[in-house]
């Protein structure tokens, strides 16, 4: 029977073992001699895991997405708003008579 790697739960012989890219390590290189030059490189890996760790896994990647897209279309409205913006006041007569300076 295998096990989980994330858990070590033994996964019964009827359950298809799931395997899934999980993170099984990490280097750390430090530059000596000179100040925080120091890095941490992630390693992946296919590994068995359970059908619980595997849907676990899931939805914190659907999470993921979810958070980029959340920051992608904040960003996109926050650009859209300071060029409508700028538009605005481009487009304000040479008097500068907007925002109440009358
Ligand atoms: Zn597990």
């Amino acid at each position: 029977m295998p096990r989980c790697y994330l858990c070590s739960k033994l996964i019964p012989v009827e359950d298809r073992p799931l395997r899934r890219r999980v993170r099984v390590g990490e280097i750390e290189k430090k530059k000596y001699g000179a100040e925080r030059a120091r890095f941490v490189q992630s390693q992946y890996g296919m590994r068995v895991v359970c059908k619980s760790c595997a849907a676990f896994q899931e939805h914190r990647a659907r999470q993921k997405e979810l958070l980029e897209l959340h920051l992608f279309l904040t960003a996109v409205v926050v650009v859209g708003l300071v060029s409508l913006a700028f538009w605005i006041l481009r487009k304000d007569p040479a008097g500068g008579a907007g925002f109440g300076g009358v």
